[in-house]
């Protein structure tokens, strides 16, 4: 298992290959990474980020030291493709043998994802977004240029975030980001197969209200391609116009935490996690927040 690991006094986000499984992700502090109540900023051109606490004036930076991160599985090629500025993951998932895979909320660096699939002459079976929002989106548009029979999917309820500025929030910092259009809409419940993967949708609002997740069940462990509701040591934030706290906590758990502990959570930002962990530890959503093991 690879994961990140930081460390606020080495200014350190980096994929440690050699860790132990998941034992690095004790060092995240929620208290300063990714926190619903800090805002998270950005140095220029840098493979930086600054997060700034609340009522305090100086940032924390981190500094993304590494693009990839392999996550371990006995059935499937999990990779990670870490994006500035907002250290957002692409999720690229395959099985062995096969040459198309997914790729799941392409970042605002694509040519990364090409970089990584065009010499391994994989070809996506179809383009996934979690959600709207501007970082997890941004790749799109030079996906279906090279690949344009991949269709491009997202929750029905996140569909008008892809050609709106305003709604996937890059005309907050200054950007008209858009997307190609969808070309499949999921609805909760429903199987998505793509790929040799047949996953199931969950719908978890609170984060951005047309949120999916998708699980993938069909060989232990379980994985959950997260997007922004369950992070190793927090949640996504809720601040948002279409957010609700209330939301996110209670889709958390009655969609997420009923899965079976071992369960990998592959989130939009940040390291690999597992459901049980979550349970025990997060402090927002787990036991140190009152939910009971
Ligand atoms: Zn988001």
């Amino acid at each position: 298992m690879a994961c990140a690991l930081v460390s606020r006094r080495t200014s350190l986000l980096a994929p440690r290959h050699d860790a132990p499984p998941l034992v690095c992700i004790a060092k995240l502090s929620p208290q300063n990474y990714n926190h619903p109540r800090d805002s998270i900023g950005f140095l220029g051109p840098s493979r930086s980020i600054a997060c700034f606490r609340p009522g305090s004036p100086n940032p924390i930076i981190f500094h993304v030291r590494e693009s990839f991160v392999r996550v371990d599985h006995p059935q499937a090629e999990l990779e990670i493709i870490v994006s500035v500025p907002f250290d957002e993951n692409t999720l690229i998932a395959r099985l062995a043998d096969r040459h198309d895979c997914l790729v799941v909320d392409p970042g605002l660096e694509p040519e990364k994802i090409l970089d990584f699939l065009e010499p391994r002459q994989l070809e996506p079976a179809a383009i996934l977004n979690t959600h709207g929002h501007s970082d997890h989106i941004a790749g799109n548009a030079a996906l279906k240029e090279r690949w344009p029979d991949a269709p491009l999917v997202i929750g029905h309820g996140d569909e008008e975030k892809l050609t709106d500025p305003r709604k996937n929030l890059s005309a907050a910092f200054g950007l008209s980001l858009v997307s190609p259009p969808a070309d499949q809409l999921l609805r909760e419940g429903e199987p998505f197969a793509a790929a040799g993967f047949e996953l199931t949708v969950r719908e978890i609002p609170g984060h951005s209200a047309g949120h999916i997740v998708l699980i993938w069940e069909a060989h232990p462990p379980a994985v959950v391609f997260g997007g922004d509701v369950l992070f190793a040591g927090s949640i996504g934030r809720t601040d948002f116009p279409d957010g609700s706290l209330e939301a996110l906590t209670s889709g958390i758990h009655t969609k997420l935490f009923t899965l079976p502990d071992d369960t990998l959570v592959l989130p939009g930002h940040g390291p690999v996690t597992t459901i049980g962990r979550e349970k025990a530890t997060n402090p927002f959503v787990g036991a140190p927040a009152g939910y009971q093991l």
